[in-house]
């Protein structure tokens, strides 16, 4: 069977829910057999989101090969439980980077270079190249932004072309739309919808599906005049009511047979139906929490949800696992001093401190860290948060004054945090961390080896900075231990309080490869010794 390509649209507004659209579907299929990749093709200029404060777009999310990608890819992996890599997530910085070194190289041998070939050929090549591994039956590919946006007018017309070349039946269109709900009318309205469909069929492209996103149910009867006036079938016209969870979509969209019109427009055989039980019990266990428990969250995006997506993902999955709700009580960095330290965080079961770049907001983690450390409050801290727990204490402990990151004090007398070497001589801010998958050796007896169970782990990372090895001994000495190593550079990546009930810190991010068939056991743990349990689970 040649691969199958689905593309999806957004229009009416952004925010929809493409993504977690195209993960159910890609859910679906899978449960079905079939093999199904997704991607998100981004119409802004950068050429990967790595740059961007996470107040632009949410998180940046790290695939195992390094590449710095769309959050997106997160939800691709939690609900496919597959990784995803560069090649899942394209920029239009990152085509016309393409196209303009094409062009330097000669490669156009005179011609005039355009938008249309060049950028659109392009454009399909990003989407060809995963459907020519050969390893996916399908490959669905999300197109950020709203239909109508001048930047999505080359990938629409890249979309046109693509369904003309690779033919009808192994090509189709979701187009995700909003049914708004006008409470003085008391009525749901389907213009906007109807416009938005115009849009797309005057830049030629006929969408297959319309997914209406809506807070009322739909009748029939809207379902008929949208399908009338959309020129979609009937059956394809799927309704997608807002959801308590991400985690329902799949089984919405299964209850709105998304996945047998996608295989019978495609000409794909049905197959046997998903039953998706281990998902099922998932959400019943979600919904049915033993008990809740509140953990901090201390970072300084906290004002943004998506900023730390993938941690409060992870936190989920790991609440399930333990049979509760994880409440995240989001702290503001910034708000702690070591005044009102006990009063903010005195309800919580347990901290976990963010990922983050730059001075703001430093000194409250390392305020919280003390708090965590003092008042044997379990703590968790990831990257930067692993790096202030060991800023906190060469300050506290170690009684090295002034003691710091080279990234927050150039000048620091004790640099417990240093630039790593290779990164000294860089000068270019995109794609030049140390990022991606690396191995970590664990050492055997520590808290880190019982809750992986094992000695070597694998897991990704996004940092420039890295423990100062010259502390190691001083640090060990007085009871904090380096207990997971790089085999190969001795670069420190997990650090550990033995005496206290539960306090790691690790330079990796766990959160990336958390997904809802295998929440991340660092996690699990976390939350277990946040409820009070000791023992360790084997996720
Ligand atoms: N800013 C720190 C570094 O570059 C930590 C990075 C992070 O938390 N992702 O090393």
């Amino acid at each position: 069977m040649s691969t199958k390509y689905i593309f999806v649209t957004g229009g009416v507004t952004s925010s929809l829910g493409k993504g977690i659209i195209s993960a159910s579907l890609a859910k679906l299929l899978q449960e079905r057999g079939y093999s199904v990749t997704i991607q998100k093709l981004d119409p802004y200029i950068n050429v990967d989101p790595g740059t961007l404060n996470p107040y632009e777009h949410g998180e940046c999310y790290v695939t195992d090969d390094g590449a710095e990608t769309d959050l997106d890819l997160g939800h691709y992996e939690r609900f496919l439980n597959v990784p995803t890599s560069q090649a899942n997530n394209v920029t239009t910085g990152r085509i016309y980077q393409t196209v303009i070194d094409k062009e330097r190289r000669g490669d156009y041998l005179g011609k005039t270079v355009q938008i249309i070939p060049h950028i659109t050929d392009e454009i399909k090549n990003c989407v060809t190249k995963l459907g020519n591994t050969g390893q996916f039956d399908v490959v669905i590919t999300e197109i950020g932004g709203t239909v109508g946006d001048i930047e999505s007018l080359p990938y629409i017309e890249a979309v046109r072309q693509f369904r003309y070349e690779h033919g009808y039946d192994n090509v189709m269109v979701i187009h995700l739309t909003l049914i708004p709900y006008l409470a003085a009318a008391g009525e749901l309205k389907t213009k906007p919808t109807q416009h938005s469909v115009k849009t797309l069929q005057s830049q030629g492209i006929q969408p297959d599906v319309l997914v209406c996103r809506t807070e009322y149910p739909l009748s029939e009867d809207q379902k008929r005049k949208i399908a009338l006036f959309c020129n979609i079938n009937d059956k394809a016209v799927i309704e997608s009511r807002d959801a308590e969870t991400i985690y329902d979509v799949p089984l919405m969209m299964k209850d709105e047979k998304l996945d047998q019109v996608v295989l019978e427009r495609l000409h794909m055989e049905l197959r046997d139906e998903p039953t998706l039980e281990y998902w099922k019990d998932f959400l019943t266990k979600f919904k049915q929490p033993k008990q809740h428990i509140r953990v901090g969250l201390i970072g300084k995006y906290v004002e943004l949800q998506d900023a730390y997506k993938s941690i409060q993902e992870a936190l989920v999955h790991a609440g399930v696992m333990n049979e509760c709700v994880v409440d995240v009580v989001s702290v503001h960095s910034e708000d702690l001093t070591d005044e009102n330290v006990g009063e903010h965080l005195k309800d919580m079961q347990g901290l976990l401190v963010a990922p983050g770049f730059g001075k703001r907001g430093l000194e409250g983690k390392i305020i919280a860290i003390r708090h965590a450390r003092e008042h044997n409050v379990p703590f968790f801290g990831i990257c930067l948060g692993m790096q202030c727990c060991v800023i906190e204490y060469a300050r506290n402990v170690l009684n090295l004054e002034d003691a710091n990151s080279e990234e927050m004090d150039a000048k620091t007398p004790h640099p417990v945090i240093g630039i790593m070497e290779e990164q000294k001589t860089i000068t270019n801010m995109g794609g030049t961390m140390r990022l991606g998958a690396y191995t970590c050796e664990v050492q055997v007896g520590s808290l880190a080896h019982n809750i992986y169970g094992r000695t070597e782990i694998s897991e990704r990372h996004r940092h420039r900075y890295e423990f100062n090895n010259k502390y190691l001994d001083a640090f060990e000495a007085a009871g904090m231990k380096a207990t997971g190593k790089n085999p190969a550079t001795g670069l420190v990546e997990i650090m550990e309080i033995p005496e206290h009930p539960f306090f790691i810190g690790v330079q990796f991010h766990p959160e990336y490869k958390s997904t809802v068939a295998n929440p991340h056991p660092l996690f699990v743990n976390f939350v277990k010794a946040a409820i009070g349990e000791k023992q360790v689970v084997e996720a």
